[in-house]
């Protein structure tokens, strides 16, 4: 099946659709990742803090995928940011997932108690090894994203909640203006784009599901890829099929006006502060 990607460099590239694989354990994270590989999904999100690393790597070993044909991200908790910390926990997930080489590895959430300088070293030390391929964060600010690039302009992405309830024009401007990507987590608001009117509407005059409209409303973006997080092989394959809906520009329109909404989902306690949207 085909899958557009984004293009990191000479030698990286990540397919426009990923499994995302938070709440997914045991059992249920085997079977699901090695379904979705089998089914064509080359991209799979995991994290020390989804403490389901292992059940990763015995899915992709299940699948028996040559190693350099699937994308494998994880992402080191944000107690762990300091130099030693990053290299030994990243070698613990290595030997959690059972591979050699993590394709992208991302700062879980920003700390501000740990310089960003500690925890850039210790990715060009892990990517000096081979022991990742590329680097990057997750719900960075922009303030965040200028503060490192200040330090090392060599990470790849931002991870950030991006769906229809929730603009993130500033950080994706940022992204496209610097030559990096977007990864949209809860592409799906966590199941709400199912229940929605506007894009129950869109999907009937498309043929499709209201998740495929909102996962192809983010996918013909510039530089945005999503990681939905599915576990039955019907949603697994509705999803990864998203890429081939074609939306028309009143679609496209309805769905941007959802934006004003402006609803966040995940807002832990230690969250930064987020950039704010104006003029919606
Ligand atoms: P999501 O992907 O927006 O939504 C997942 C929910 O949608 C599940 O309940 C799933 O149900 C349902 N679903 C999936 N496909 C469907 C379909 N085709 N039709 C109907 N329902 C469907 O939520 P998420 O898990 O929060 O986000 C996705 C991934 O992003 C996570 O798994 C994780 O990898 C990443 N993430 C990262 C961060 C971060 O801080 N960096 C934070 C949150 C999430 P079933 O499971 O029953 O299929």
């Amino acid at each position: 099946m085909s899958n557009k990607k984004i293009s990191i460099n000479e030698k990286l590239s990540i397919p426009k659709i990923g499994l995302g694989t938070w709440q997914l354990q045991g059992q249920d994270g085997v079977q699901t990742v090695a379904t979705a590989l089998d089914m064509g999904y080359r991209c799979i999100d995991t994290a020390q803090a989804y403490d389901n690393e292992e059940a990763v790597g015995k899915g992709i070993a299940q699948a028996g995928l040559p190693r350099d044909q699937m994308f494998l991200v994880s992402k080191v908790w944000r107690d762990k940011l300091a130099f030693d910390d990053v290299i030994r926990s990243t070698e613990e997930s290595l030997n959690r997932l059972k591979v050699d080489c993590i394709d992208l590895m991302l700062i879980h959430w920003p700390n501000p108690d740990v310089a960003i300088e500690s925890s850039l070293k210790a990715f060009d030390k892990l990517k000096q090894d081979g022991k990742i391929n590329a680097f990057g964060f997750a719900n960075f600010t922009t303030s965040h994203l200028n503060e490192a690039k200040n330090v090392n302009n060599d990470f790849v992405c931002n991870q950030v909640e991006y769906h229809p309830y929730l603009p993130q024009k500033k950080i994706l401007n940022w992204l496209q203006d610097n030559g990096k990507f977007l990864m949209a987590y809860s592409p799906l608001a966590r199941g709400k784009v199912l229940k929605d009117d506007i894009l129950q509407g869109i999907a009937e005059e498309s043929n499709c599901d209201a998740s495929q409209v909102a996962l192809a409303w983010l996918m013909r973006q510039d530089a945005v890829m999503a990681i939905p997080k599915a576990s039955s092989k019907e949603h697994l394959l509705s999803n990864l099929q998203s890429h081939e809906i074609v939306l028309s520009d009143e679609a496209i329109k309805k769905i941007d006006d959802l934006q004003k909404q402006n609803n966040r989902l995940i807002d832990p306690d230690f969250a930064p502060n987020w950039d704010r949207h104006e003029a919606l």
